[in-house]
């Protein structure tokens, strides 16, 4: 990626998007809340924005609601 591509990338970036710090710290009740059915993108609109964009916390969040819907959501991560 040339330094053009990365202040692109930086451009466009939504300002409501809450980057990875922050989607991190509730990524596991935004996953809690997507496995259940419910829809978590109306509590937390700035990590579903965030999501939209980051390959890695997509990916994390992915795999959360995989593991929550294969084993429930009582087990400790
Ligand atoms: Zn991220």
């Amino acid at each position: 990626m040339s330094n053009c591509d990365a202040l692109d990338d930086f451009l466009r970036t939504d300002p409501r998007d809450v980057g990875c710090d922050l989607a991190l710290d509730a990524l596991h009740t935004y996953a809690e809340m997507a496995a259940a059915g419910e829809h978590p993108e109306a509590r937390y609109p700035g990590l579903a924005t965030h999501l939209q964009s980051c390959c890695a916390c997509s990916g994390d969040h992915e795999a959360l609601v995989r593991a929550l819907r294969e084993f429930g959501a009582d087990e400790p991560f």
